[in-house]
């Protein structure tokens, strides 16, 4: 992306200008890393949550949803792990007081060295225009080499230090790879440290037994806590998996890159309970489903994201991989998939004395199932669909117009009506329209500024129909419908407007996209 900084700059300001995406409690100056999504973002948010549970639970039967506490018995964070090992490893830098992750400095560093071999590729790609093979010069060019193997091994390095829990190793890493503080520049940096990343509260009026509690980190917990209770009553037998979404909360160090890492936000987790032993086949199989889910979004492989496997095995997966998204500010994950063997569903056993298994009629034993997991951040899905779908579009003749490409199944508000003119009966026909098509999908009345001006501004706020009432519609029942993208404009009998639109908006030709 040519200006990445003033891409992501252009993405805050329009999610804000057309009331997508807030500060939040903006009026006392905002809290860090908390944002509150307005009339506009919430709709949006709403159709992708849809979306994706309509993916896992209608398209499969054996999926299927549950809606867990956000606040749990303690002892559940106990068993999961998350009060022991639920850090981050954080350094601060003496000079600028600024604190991060020290992982995500090592990563910068690693991604800062790819840009680098890129540009040497693509100064090559210039040069030799045609007869560039560009597999050739990756492999040979010395620069291109040396890039990638200082990326790479600064990663290895991290992951094998994060692995056995060497801190100091981790900060001597960032001394000797010369990593600087993005604020000051000094490379004067303290010891790394474990940060506890969930948010304790009380529960209880009495202060002295009041019971320690945590706002869940992650949902998968209330998935496992529950396996015995959602298996047993809706009668469903291996493989089969639950589904969830909701609120999550984490203390993030480093919380910026607006909804990309927010203290409070929402994930979307399924969790699929297979045979031990099957689970890695499971594994490649849910990577294969979420691809071609992205797919149907307009989402293009290696151009938009890509599979990326864990620098750190996670401690309760034998297998992890994310997705990784090209957002504005740099490639980051999106969603995380992971066979997470039979670690927690055998902790919560082991914690709660309650028998966490199911039966085997092949073999007559019970067993624990072991989990593949797919787990994505709703905001991190919105941010990375938005601002994929934010372009300033040359029209030529030094005009250009913005606009919002939103996927049409997911945009807030799928149809505006106008009339041409503001008199001679045409607001009544819009308004008949509108009330004929509000039963189907979310409509809205427009009849400020010239139609131009107000197809721009659909345009902006990503609405992918606009539909015009003229003086002809009183003679023949007709109205043009524009569509967003192409801008292209047809002549369509009113009769006919609500079928074309539902099969535009249809939940299988979207799901079933190539
Ligand atoms: P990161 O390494 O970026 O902190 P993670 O590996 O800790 O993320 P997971 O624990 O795998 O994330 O959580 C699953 C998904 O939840 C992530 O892929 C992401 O989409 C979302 N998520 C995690 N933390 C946040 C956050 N602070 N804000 C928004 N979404 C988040």
């Amino acid at each position: 992306m040519a200006n990445t900084d003033n891409k992501f700059k252009t993405v805050i300001s329009h999610a804000k200008e057309y009331g997508y995406v807030f500060s939040s409690s903006e009026i006392y100056d905002g809290l860090g890393a908390v944002y509150d999504y307005g009339p506009n973002g919430v709709q949006l948010k709403k159709n992708i949550k849809d979306y994706w549970w309509k993916s896992m639970l209608q398209l499969h039967q054996n999926i299927v949803g549950l809606d867990a506490s956000i606040l749990m018995n303690p002892k559940t964070w106990k068993a999961s792990g998350h009060i022991d090992a639920f850090n981050d490893p954080l350094i601060d830098n003496k000079d600028s007081k600024k604190r991060y992750r020290a992982d995500v400095l090592v990563e910068d560093y690693a991604e800062s060295r790819r840009q680098k071999a890129k540009k040497e590729i693509k100064r090559a790609k210039k040069r030799f225009g045609d007869d560039f093979d560009e597999a050739q010069f990756v492999s040979t060019n010395k620069r291109v080499i040396r890039y990638n193997q200082e990326a790479d091994e600064a990663l290895e390095r991290l992951g094998k230090y994060l692995e056995a829990e060497d801190l100091d190793a981790v900060k001597n890493l960032i001394i000797e790879l010369g990593i600087s503080c993005p604020v000051s520049g000094s490379k004067n940096w303290a010891d790394v440290k474990q940060f506890n990343l969930m948010f304790a509260t009380k529960l209880g009026a009495d202060s002295a037994s009041a019971l320690d509690l945590y706002l869940r980190p992650e949902t998968a917990q209330g998935i496992f806590v529950n396996f015995l209770n959602v298996q047993n009553t809706s009668r469903m037998s291996i493989p089969f998996g639950i589904a969830q979404i909701g609120k999550a909360f984490r203390n993030e160090i480093v919380a910026r890159q607006f909804v990309f890492r927010q203290r409070e936000f929402e994930q979307m987790e399924m969790q699929f309970f297979v045979k031990p032993g099957e689970e890695l086949k499971w594994f490649k199989h849910w990577k294969e489903i979420r691809e071609k889910w992205y797919n149907t979004l307009g989402f293009v492989h290696e151009e938009d994201y890509r599979f990326k496997p864990h620098d750190k095995m996670p401690h309760y997966a034998n297998a992890a991989e994310d997705i990784e998204f090209n957002y504005p500010f740099g490639i980051r994950e999106l969603e995380g998939i992971h066979s997470r063997t039979d670690y927690d569903l055998k902790a919560h056993e082991e914690f709660s004395g309650k028998k966490m298994r199911v039966h085997d009629a092949e073999t007559g034993e019970n067993y624990i199932p072991y989990v593949i997991e797919t787990s994505v951040g709703v905001d991190r899905l919105f941010l990375a669909i938005f601002s994929k779908a934010l372009e300033e579009e040359d029209l030529g003749d030094g005009k250009s117009r913005t606009v919002l490409k939103l996927p049409s199944i997911l945009a807030p508000t799928k149809v505006a009506v106008f009339p041409l003119v503001k008199r001679d009966g045409l607001p009544e026909i819009a308004k008949e329209i509108i009330e004929d098509l509000q039963w189907g999908f979310k409509v809205l009345y427009d009849d400020k500024d010239a139609v131009g001006r107000r197809y721009r501004r659909q345009d902006a706020a990503g609405t992918p129909f606009c539909v015009t009432v003229d003086y002809e519609t009183k003679d023949d029942q007709s109205v043009t419908i524009r569509y967003r993208d192409s801008m292209e404009q047809k002549r369509v009998k009113i009769a006919d407007l609500k079928a074309l639109i539902a099969e535009e908006l249809s939940f299988k030709n979207w799901a079933t996209k190539a």
